[in-house]
């Protein structure tokens, strides 16, 4: 047991093999107002040689006084991964540590656990309800998790007011599809991640730290449900010096008409994205090949698609060139060569799905390029796809009201190849 008295010491556990539980509800969690901190989360925080996940404390005074002499014999240290998201033990003040703890425990309200065991209650009267408490796995098909504390409630609210990504839109994400109960090409997606993260100068946490997010999201996910797996790293709290990003994942069920079109096909409007196809390649402020949270003009493309009865976009730059959809890579075949928009020089996202099935297009005799074309090209060809991580596959039916070749054995095919239902 670590040199933390237990007289006041709501929760204080090892992260031995209750690892993947404890954090998983946070609803016993409060956070007041930092003069009123009483729980702190520890995250891969050594105290007296043991990991320690929680201390919660009835004041800050006492969290002083509780973690006081482990901080003087100098046995306080980080563990594994820390610093973005720990709790700094500063001796003599936990200044840093509460203002940073306001940020990262924003959640509030009723313990409505999700997919979690109980390991302890406080409650607003300060009573200790320490009955262990099962409640079903993942009641709803959504999980959250943030990083360094693991599930969260789903409605658990977890970022600032003034966080920029909520703000300014300043942060990145990826999105994974989820089946059998993993993330489909983590490496890939968690690759891209660091180069968007290169891209906007952003302080993303390492790797390994971004797949244990996802293991213990998917830890609780049902295996049989197909889901889509967010990752999102914003850049924090604006009015913070050197403000710790905030990263969390977040699981949803893929819906009825992503499955949908899957089989029957998509009607895709052409829209301008309003750039040259080389703009973006000459100005890295316009963040191109970068997945940033910034998806309003996308959203706002789709909702127009919408609003004239198509189902999609497919951007076009100001010279006449087919770029990509707002949530998907386009992919073509023409003959026997399997094609899709070169990503380096327009700046449109390297999409991982696309990536995937141009390695293995061979196995349907196919050759593969990456070219240029116009939509008028596109009509001539022997088959136009949408490809995305949720989506999977979408053959375009129509584009702008005319007629594509399509064949749904072939788009079958493919989209079996790709792993999707
Ligand atoms: N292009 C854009 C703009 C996207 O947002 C996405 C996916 O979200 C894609 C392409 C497809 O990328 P991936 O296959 O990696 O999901």
């Amino acid at each position: 047991m670590p040199d933390v008295d237990e007289e006041g010491v709501v929760l204080l556990e090892g992260l031995g093999e209750r690892a993947q539980q404890i954090g998983r509800d946070l609803g016993d969690v409060t956070a007041d107002p930092a003069d009123e901190v009483d729980v702190l989360l520890l995250p891969h925080r050594m105290v007296g040689g043991c990991p320690v996940r929680e201390v919660g404390v009835g004041d800050e005074a006492e969290l002083l006084e509780q973690l006081q002499r482990p901080v003087d014999r100098g046995d306080v240290h980080t563990g594994s991964r820390l610093g973005y998201r720990g709790v700094h033990l500063i001796r003599g003040g936990v200044a840093e540590g509460v203002d940073r703890l306001q940020h990262q425990l924003a959640l509030r309200g009723e313990a409505k656990p999700a997919g979690a065991e109980l390991i302890g209650q406080r409650r607003r009267e300060h009573e200790i309800d320490t009955r262990p408490t099962r409640v079903p796995r993942v009641p709803e098909q959504r999980v959250v998790a943030l990083l360094g504390v693991g599930v969260v409630p789903a409605d658990a609210p977890i970022l600032r007011a003034d966080d920029l990504g909520a703000i300014r839109g300043d942060g990145i994400f990826e999105t994974m599809h989820v089946r059998a109960g993993r993330a489909w090409l983590l490496d890939e997606h968690l690759a891209r991640m660091t180069r968007s993260a290169a891209r906007m100068d952003l302080a993303l946490p390492p790797r390994p730290a971004l797949a244990d997010l996802a293991s213990q999201a998917l830890a609780v996910w049902p295996a049989g449900i197909e889901g889509a797996l967010r990752i999102v790293c914003t850049r924090g709290p604006e009015d913070a010096v050197d403000p710790p990003v905030t990263v969390f994942a977040t699981i949803a069920a893929i819906g009825d008409p992503l499955r949908r079109a899957r089989r029957d096909g998509i009607a895709v409007v052409t829209a301008t994205l309003g750039i040259p196809s080389a703009m973006r390649r000459a100005a890295p402020w316009l963040l191109g090949g970068a997945k940033t949270v910034s998806y309003a003009v996308n959203m706002a493309s789709q909702r127009w698609a919408r609003s004239v009865g198509a189902d999609d976009v497919l951007w076009v730059s100001t010279d006449g060139f087919a770029l990509e959809a707002p949530t998907s890579t386009l992919v073509w075949l023409d003959g026997s060569t399997l094609c899709t928009v070169p990503a380096e020089p327009t700046g449109i996202l390297a999409g991982t799905t696309t990536r995937w099935l141009l390695v293995h297009a061979g196995e349907f005799g196919w050759h593969t390029d990456e070219r240029m074309v116009t939509p008028n090209e596109l009509a001539g060809v022997d088959g136009a796809w949408f490809l995305s991580s949720a989506r999977g596959i979408a053959a375009l039916r129509t584009l702008d009201g005319v007629e594509m070749p399509f064949s749904a054995e072939m788009t079958g095919r493919i989209r079996a190849r790709l792993g999707y239902p």
